[in-house]
């Protein structure tokens, strides 16, 4: 899941590099540099490519505010699929890691993948009218 990243630092009258910016807001350069391909304007006519302050903090703030992802109870996020999808079968497996929380994993209603997410037997318990789970204990 993408980390949450606070324009706080950034200061709108500076320049960054790709390096600067990624010290600054604790990120790698790499994701400095494909923030570029979803709209942050670089300065790239000189090198080193130059970032202004006042375009990182837009990027970051504008950024921030897209709404996230909730996915229902009884929906997974496919990784292939790259979509809130449901169980297969309607059947999942369990592997408790501790007595309160887990990992239920399910097959993608589309693709057939794997797909899984945190979850607690309290949630396992919610599910159960519509989700047949097996649990399954690591050896
Ligand atoms: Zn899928």
């Amino acid at each position: 899941m993408a980390r949450r990243v606070s324009a706080r630092r950034v200061k709108i009258y500076s320049q960054y590099t790709y390096d600067s910016a990624a010290d600054l807001l604790g990120v790698s350069t790499q994701t400095v540099r494909l923030w570029r391909r979803s709209g942050l304007q670089v300065l790239d006519s000189l090198k080193p490519h130059l970032i202004l302050g006042f375009a990182l903090n837009d990027f970051i703030s504008k950024r921030s505010k897209r709404p996230k992802r909730r996915l229902a109870m009884d929906q997974f996020l496919c990784m292939a699929c790259n979509a809130p999808k449901r169980a297969y079968g309607g059947i999942g497996d369990y592997q408790p890691y501790t007595a309160a929380r887990g990992r239920l994993e399910v097959l993608c209603e589309t693709c057939h993948g794997l797909c899984g997410k945190f979850a607690s037997p309290a949630l396992c318990a919610e599910l159960a009218p519509i989700l047949s789970i097996t649990i399954r204990n690591r050896e």
